[in-house]
């Protein structure tokens, strides 16, 4: 498992709902974890390491010292959306790139834990901006996506560099084609067990 770089299609795909949490998912999350941790992030989704999944995860802190702002959000639902508020934003697929994005200043997200426990945050500031940012994820939609437009226009060389680069790696078979990549995405998709045996 790898941060993958813009533009992998994983980035791109409508992730879908977990079915089932068990052993394989929660160690998904704890390789999640020591991944953003080494990449000095605040969150990570699935989709970023390539699991197109409904799933994400935050700590705030970003220290790895600190378990108790650890949170994982399986099939999180932003349910409501308050006021408007712009601010700088990165993201670990698109490495030492910065830019000013609007979001919703309040949220509130429902989601389950990884006991399978609903919980629901009135979010705001950092947080409020990290879930909006993670659930984007989920849905293929990605920061560049909303950004100012000043902002935007500055950086398209920089996201113009990112794909340059990711098409030299998939020339060089680092990555597979776009189609191998999307084939293989379908393929990791979440199965109930019925459809499974067909
Ligand atoms: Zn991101």
């Amino acid at each position: 498992m790898e941060i993958l770089p813009y533009p992998h299609p994983a980035l791109r795909w409508k992730s879908k709902p977990i079915l089932e949490i068990n052993d394989d998912l929660r160690r998904v999350v704890a390789e999640m974890f020591e991944l953003m941790y080494a990449a000095k992030g605040i969150g990570l989704a699935a989709n970023q390491v390539g699991l197109p999944y409904r799933l994400f995860i935050l700590n705030l802190s970003a220290d790895p010292e600190v378990k108790d702002e650890e949170i994982v959000f399986i099939n999180p639902d932003i349910l409501k959306r308050k006021g408007s508020t712009e601010g700088e934003e990165g993201c670990l697929s698109f490495p030492g790139m910065y830019g000013q994005v609007k979001r919703a200043a309040k949220v509130d997200i429902e989601a389950f834990d990884l006991k399978g426990e609903c919980f629901e945050y009135s979010l705001d500031e950092l947080a409020a901006r990290a879930v909006q940012h993670e659930s984007d994820h989920l849905d293929g939609v990605l920061f560049i996506d909303r950004m100012t437009e000043t902002a935007r226009r500055e950086l398209d060389p920089v996201i113009g560099d990112f794909e340059t680069q990711f098409r030299r790696w998939q020339a060089e078979g680092r990555f597979g084609s776009d189609e191998v990549l999307k084939r293989e995405l379908l393929s990791l998709e979440p199965k109930s067990p019925e459809k499974k045996t067909k």
